[in-house]
């Protein structure tokens, strides 16, 4: 089989740097394309990683699910022990010729390989996206889905998870088609009309794949933009196992995106996406989960800060500011000492001491220290009293009873 490919890459008319990735390899017979996600240049460490894994182990004769899969690990491994690439990740959509008129892709994520047959396009993969599962399960229209706020989430990545099911699919394929694999930020800027309109219209495959990214372009380019168009010019009918035929090309052509181009130049303020895409939604979720973690922390340190109660410091009775053991790192700090041991203290109120006393409020700890004083002078008083009145054998009681009613019943 001889292909004729032609690729196109831009960073679009928002993003700063361009994530997607691709490549052409007339030798092996090989095209691809990833769009990676991740902050600090994660998605294209993601996407070219993958890319080139993907290389070496079809080089090495892997299949292409096994390709797939080798750039998966090649993700995992590339991300492991670098935390500013933690939660990289990327899709991958690859092409390779299998004989002599077929086609094998290996498919993950929410990039598309289409078909141009007789002037007719037709979508060769799923979507392994949140509002495609959905439009697929009956739950969104497909127009809903156009406008979903969560169509950025995919719901199956390289560099997620070490085991990854890799879609394959087989084209057998006739001189005169044409295949497009693309990332999403055109699929999501070009409506399929349009992109069939521009695949029939413009007969060179470079022109082809330069013509697409324009229109993304126009119509907002609000994330990378990738298209790798590839001509079947020549199939061979012998039917025999990987009789591959080179393309004009003999070395592998693996692109980078093009700079970034200057959007102040052209005036316009083109409004950032209103959400960030994929993974990054991810972090969309855990940075308010970590604000409220924190928050909650701050919190108990505040309840913590603002508690008194009062304990014992060795057998001294103390006033404490904060909460008894300490809670959450805040240890509880000695406020005020009084004059009271434990020894003054009754067994109960001793106990109830060592354990943390009247919780709460300043005022609160305070009046159970001048409760425990008055208790602790009356206690000494009582039996003062009693020692006193053990000599006179009289009862003696600290309130005196009431006098006797005199009053007759009515
Ligand atoms: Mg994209």
């Amino acid at each position: 089989m001889r292909i004729s490919a032609g690729a196109f890459s831009d960073v679009g008319r928002v993003r700063e740097g361009n994530e997607d990735a691709h490549l052409v390899d007339d030798r092996l017979a090989l095209f691809a394309i990833a769009d990676g996600m991740g902050g600090h240049r994660g998605g294209e460490v993601a996407s070219w990683t993958a890319i080139e894994a993907l290389r070496a182990a079809v080089a090495s004769g892997q299949p292409i699910n096994d390709a797939v899969k080798q750039a998966n690990t090649a993700v995992l491994e590339r991300a492991a022990g670098h935390p500013e690439l933690e939660g990289m990740g990327t899709t991958m959509t690859a092409v390779v010729v299998a004989g002599g008129r077929r086609l094998l892709i290996g498919h993950v994520g929410d990039s598309r390989a289409y078909l141009l047959r007789g002037g007719e396009l037709s979508r060769l993969t799923e979507d392994h996206s949140l509002v495609e599962e959905l439009v697929r399960e009956g739950r969104l229209t497909p127009e809903q889905a156009e406008t979903h706020p969560q169509k950025a989430i995919v719901t199956r990545a390289l560099g997620v998870e070490p085991g990854v099911d890799v879609d394959v699919y087989a084209v057998d394929v006739a001189e005169g088609d044409r295949l497009l694999l693309c990332s999403d930020g055109l699929t999501d800027m070009v409506r399929e009309r349009d992109i069939e309109r521009v695949l029939r219209g413009e007969g060179d495959p470079q022109r082809a794949a330069e013509r697409l990214v324009d229109e993304a372009n126009e119509a907002g380019g609000v994330d990378n933009i990738t298209a790798v168009v590839l001509d079947v010019v020549e199939v061979d009918d012998d039917g025999a196992p990987d009789p591959i035929v080179l393309a004009a090309e003999p070395a592998p052509r693996v692109a980078r995106g093009e700079p970034a181009p200057d959007v102040g130049a052209s005036g316009v303020e083109v409004p950032r996406p209103p959400m960030l895409r994929r993974i990054r939604s991810v972090t969309l979720l855990v940075v308010p989960l970590v604000l409220i973690l924190a928050i909650a922390v701050a919190a108990v340190g505040w309840y913590a800060r603002r508690s008194y109660y009062v304990g014992l410091d060795g057998e001294q009775v103390v006033l404490f500011r904060g909460v008894p053991g300490g809670v959450l790192g805040w240890d509880p700090t000695i406020e005020e000492r009084t004059d009271l041991v434990a020894d003054d203290l009754g067994p109960v109120a001793r106990k109830a001491v060592a354990d943390g006393a009247a919780r709460g409020s300043r005022e609160t700890a305070e009046r159970y220290v001048e409760r425990l004083t008055e208790q602790v002078a009356a206690t000494s008083t009582t039996t003062t009293t009693r020692r006193t009145t053990t000599t006179t054998a009289g009862p003696t009681t600290v309130a005196p009873a009431p006098a006797p009613t005199t009053t007759p019943p009515r």
